[in-house]
């Protein structure tokens, strides 16, 4: 076996998580990483490299803290509440609401029951015609630690990816 983040052949390998990857890794390396959610008093254990891995994992797991970093835009899981009761506010029937929109009674009744997930221009003309916002931004999951193949990330790759 080979260690998927040093690179070195062992007999062994054990599965950790590492910026939200898991990685197949050597006894050597299973420190890098966390097999379940770390206690408390081990961070004071933690090496250098581990603990500037958290930070990054933080900031990238922080709603606010996205800034430069690649995001997209999502429809909120909520829309289907969001638009009834935006058209129950103008006191709509979904029968209004649909003339506005040139969709079918149909469509609003599945909207809002959250059996479609709508395509973009539905949700763009949904959101003008009840002055609401079913899209959110949020920061894009990047694939680049994921682990292909055999090939993994090694070590200098980390160091690499931290001088970044
Ligand atoms: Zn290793």
């Amino acid at each position: 076996m080979i260690c998927e983040l040093c690179g070195k052949e062992t007999n062994r390998t054990t599965l950790v998580f590492i910026e939200g990857s898991s990685l197949r890794v050597c006894s050597d390396c299973e420190k890098f990483g966390e097999v379940r959610k770390p206690a408390k008093k081990e961070e004071a254990a933690k090496s250098t490299i581990a603990q500037r891995l958290e930070v990054r994992e933080r900031r990238m797991k922080s709603r606010d803290v996205y800034e430069g970093e690649e995001t997209t835009l999502e429809l909120v899981p909520d829309f289907p509440k969001l638009i009834r009761e935006a058209r129950m506010a103008r006191e709509w029937k979904q029968e209004t609401l649909a003339a506005k929109i040139n969709e079918k009674t149909s469509v609003i009744n599945k909207l809002e029951r959250g059996d479609i997930r709508p395509v973009d221009s539905l949700v763009k003309k949904v959101e003008k015609e009840l002055g609401i916002k079913l899209m959110e931004r949020v920061p894009l999951i990047k694939p680049e630690a994921k682990t292909s193949g055999s090939k993994g990330l090694t070590l200098g790759d980390l160091i690499k990816l931290e001088k970044e």
